[in-house]
């Protein structure tokens, strides 16, 4: 961290200043120029607060020199994570394909779909069985009941599940049952949420916020890593802008920037980006293609009945294709399905 001093600050104020940055722990470096004068912070600077230090009147800005995520960080972690999840992996050369409806309706649908997804090679299941909804009015999902069927269906078919935690009232059920806990767009900023499953050991994977930066989503990881769970697996799932056309935006160069800063693995949701179903397969496609380590796709046996989000579901039939098809581009990019 580079601190940057106002012009012309009497000598004593710095050496105040110094004083009190090196009480919180890191070595100080000081350029003492004839009008400007700039602070270098070394050591561990990661429990420094930059708007603590600005408030001091003789400074002028503070900068970071490194990210202010550090577990997170590939430089300190140079190795590309893998996540198990049982015998599934996570950001290794096989790419993680997680499929099913949106939300969890009976069991029948669910075990129909689970069923077709596997055979076309996805890796997990996924089904809400907790639903963030935008109107109250709109179907909230099945709660425990809904639990309790993906249960069933993962003993039947044998596929990890993936599901939406939104309270940490369930937090305890959903760490004994489900193999991802799923933190959605809506909570990726729910900080005390995160830290409680930081707490954890069970795999969680953290979708992007539909206003949050690449640093903001990064540091959204780093909250769940520090309180001792390593075990993230970021989701780009689209931003909000201006545009209206599709339900957001995709970003993809979100993939090669976590690449470059993170060692996280990173998998795509084109289903809630485009918020359109025949949008699924070419953003799929050019996810695989930019490296992402997998996918998320809201695949219904039914989409036009379905409790939510059947406009932007897939069939199975089309699924199956799009694996087909994501299976030469997995071999381009040394990937495999
Ligand atoms: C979901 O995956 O079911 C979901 C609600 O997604 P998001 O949090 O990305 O909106
Ligand atoms: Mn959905």
């Amino acid at each position: 961290m580079v601190v940057i001093l106002k012009n012309n600050v009497k000598q004593e104020e710095i050496q105040g200043l110094i004083a009190h940055l090196t009480g919180l722990g890191v070595e100080v470096h000081p350029i003492i120029g004839n009008t400007q004068s700039i602070l270098g912070l070394v050591g561990d600077t990661s429990k420094l607060d930059p708007s603590m230090i600005q408030s001091h009147r003789i400074v002028e800005k503070v900068m970071y020199v490194q990210e202010p995520f550090k577990k997170a960080n590939k430089v300190f972690h140079p190795e590309n994570s893998v996540i198990s999840v049982k015998d599934h992996l996570i950001g290794g050369k096989a790419l993680s394909v997680m499929a099913g409806p949106c939300s969890v309706e009976s069991y029948e649908q669910v075990l129909e779909i689970a069923k077709s997804i596997k055979a076309s090679g996805a890796g997990v299941l996924r089904g809400g069985a907790f639903k963030p909804r935008t109107s109250p009015y709109s179907f909230q999902g099945m709660g425990s009941e809904g639990l309790e069927i993906l249960k069933q269906v993962r003993k039947e078919t044998g596929l990890p599940i993936v599901t939406e935690l939104m309270s940490l009232e369930w937090l305890d059920k959903f760490v004994e049952d489900v193999d991802i806990i799923q933190i959605g767009a809506r909570n990726m900023s729910n900080f005390d949420l995160l830290k409680e499953v930081g707490k954890s050991k069970t795999p969680i994977l953290l979708k992007r916020g539909m206003s949050s930066t690449i640093e903001e989503f990064l540091m959204s990881a780093e909250y769940i890593m520090s309180e001792g769970n390593e075990n993230v697996i970021l989701c780009e799932r689209g931003i909000r802008t201006f545009e209206t056309y599709t339900r957001n935006t995709l970003d993809l160069s979100i993939v090669p920037a976590i690449k470059k800063l993170s060692h996280l693995p990173i998998i795509v949701d084109p289903s809630h980006a485009a918020g359109m179903w025949w949008m699924v397969e070419p953003l799929a496609k050019a996810a695989i293609a930019a490296g992402a380590d997998g996918l998320m796709i809201e695949v219904h046996n039914d989409p036009a009945n379905a409790k939510c989000d059947g406009q932007q579901s897939i069939k199975p039939a089309k699924f199956d294709a799009l694996m087909t098809k994501l299976k030469k581009i997995a071999e381009v990019e040394e990937r495999e399905i």
